[in-house]
């Protein structure tokens, strides 16, 4: 067996990782935000699988040296990087003990389903939507993006098609979405053999928004020219610059025109956490399904996302599937129907949803609220700054929690700020004092904060940008680009 020999030394020692772990945690503000993992630590993870045993304490000094230093960084205040959740101490333990417990939420009678009953209920009731619904938590919303494009592909196509294939289908299913949309999106369209031009990908407007107006006359053009639409996916945040597509527009046009409303709602969908975020979003409650993560601004420790679907019934009848040695019994641990495992691609399925209650049952509703509500305060002011300071250009009007701009040093053309820009972001990274990512705002360069990070004070986003404008000033110096 693999348990200790010794259950009083094996206290001890994760007794001292435990402290040590929170020592880490608690202590994360006074070191880098990010270091790269040095050459020599690469290598010795890279060494062969080992065939002899050792001790905890050994492995675990090995993890603490070469391991633990490294971080992604997004536990750091000064983390701006995409869109990455900062995680909490609750959330870690919860983690550990749902590993203790190392449930199988596949399905079957056990206290486990019956707290992940309880999140989705939870958000099920946050967007308004009826008890018939259904959800279930995945990897993140780049899963949950996928169940829902499987389950409206079954809408449309009849539940024949999970033995048919597309292949049997006289119209070509095609969806809709607007440029700003995540590439999971695509991807989810890949996978599940509609192919990604199949994916109509619509233009924006100056807010990054889909028009909603010509997104009809796509539909009208797809349908006369022998196409079947099936599916809208609107935005409540993307991810390049945080917009909101005009929700309530797109539910009415999809109502109207009898196809799939799914909005992808990775971080957005949370304001709805906070009430002076929440009426940017109205409309989400009119979805069809929606799809969002507890990683990201609910900060749970990865990974968790989840999907909800307002037929909950259409749902199942895309995933059930049976076998022997799943068979449901009336009474026994094989009860408890309908399981998980109907609802989504995988059978054995870890306790995410522990880390999720245990947030929202410490931490309250409210209080996750008003995190979300500084952050979107913070970017607004970070957005106000950045637009009274000549050096900078904001490349967009901050709408949630993401600030896109770029330094604008004089004397460069386009293409040589944006190899400025994207050097600014990279040394600011490298020296450790904060962590912004990159993207491309209208075919330029831009540096993007993004702020989903409770962690966050005012003054890290003022210690932020003197790190760029100190980056950017050293490198005209140099000659950066001439
Ligand atoms: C992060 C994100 C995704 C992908 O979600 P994962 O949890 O990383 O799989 C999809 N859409 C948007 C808008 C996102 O921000």
């Amino acid at each position: 067996m693999l348990d200790p020999a010794d259950w009083e030394a094996f206290r001890a020692q994760s007794h001292r990782m435990l402290d040590d772990a929170l020592d880490f945690i608690s202590s994360v503000r006074e070191r880098n935000v990010w270091t790269a993992v040095p050459d020599d630590v690469r290598e010795r993870l890279s060494t062969p699988m080992p065939q002899d045993e050792s001790s905890l304490d050994a492995v675990y000094d090995e993890f603490a040296r070469d391991v633990m230093p490294y971080v992604t960084g997004n536990i750091h205040p000064r983390f701006f990087g995409w869109v990455h959740g900062s995680g909490t101490p609750t959330g870690a333990i919860a983690d550990f003990l749902a590993a203790i417990m190392n449930s199988n939420v596949g399905g079957r009678n056990h206290g486990a389903v019956y707290v992940e009953r309880a999140v989705i209920a939870w958000f099920r009731d946050l967007f308004q939507f009826p008890q018939t619904a259904s959800g279930v938590l995945v990897t993140g919303t780049s899963e949950a993006n996928l169940i829902a494009v499987l389950v409206a592909r079954t809408k449309a196509a009849g539940t024949s098609v999970r033995e048919t294939g597309l292949g049997a289908m006289r119209e070509r299913l095609v969806g809709y979405a607007s440029r700003g949309t995540h590439g999971c999106v695509r991807k989810a369209f890949e996978i599940a053999g509609l192919g990604s031009s199949a994916l109509r990908v619509l233009p924006t407007d100056e807010r990054h928004r889909i028009d909603p107006a010509m997104l009809a006359r796509a539909i009208a053009q797809d349908r006369s020219d022998g196409f079947a639409p099936f599916l809208i996916v609107g935005n409540a945040g993307t991810v390049d610059v945080g917009a909101i597509d005009p929700l309530d527009d797109l539910a009415t046009l999809a109502q109207r025109e009898g196809i799939w409303f799914h909005v992808d709602g990775a971080f957005g969908a949370l304001a709805m956490l906070a009430p002076s975020v929440r009426p940017l979003l109205r409309g989400l409650e009119r979805a069809d399904s929606i799809a969002f993560d507890f990683h990201k601004w609910l900060h749970v420790p990865y990974d968790a996302g989840c999907v909800i679907v307002r037929d909950g019934e259409m749902h199942r009848a895309t995933f059930a599937s049976e076998g022997p040695y799943i068979t449901r019994m009336p009474r026994g641990l094989a009860s408890a129907t309908p399981w998980f495992t109907d609802f989504t691609i995988d059978l054995s399925r870890g306790f995410r949803a522990l880390k999720v209650w245990f947030t929202i049952k410490q931490f309250g509703a409210k209080r996750i609220g008003e995190a979300i509500e500084r952050n979107v305060a913070q970017a607004h002011r970070l957005g106000a700054s950045i637009a009274a300071d000549s050096s900078f250009e904001l490349m967009t009007p901050v709408q949630l929690n993401i600030v896109c701009f770029r330094c604008t040093p004089a004397g460069l053309d386009d293409d040589a700020l944006d190899r400025f820009n994207d050097e600014v972001v990279i040394r600011v990274q490298e020296s450790g004092e904060a962590v912004t990512s990159s993207t491309t705002i209208g075919g330029r360069r831009a540096i993007r904060v993004n702020i989903t990070n409770h962690r966050t004070e005012d003054r890290d986003l003022d210690v932020l940008l003197a790190a760029i404008r100190r980056t950017a000033q050293a490198m005209q110096r140099e000659g950066f680009g001439r």
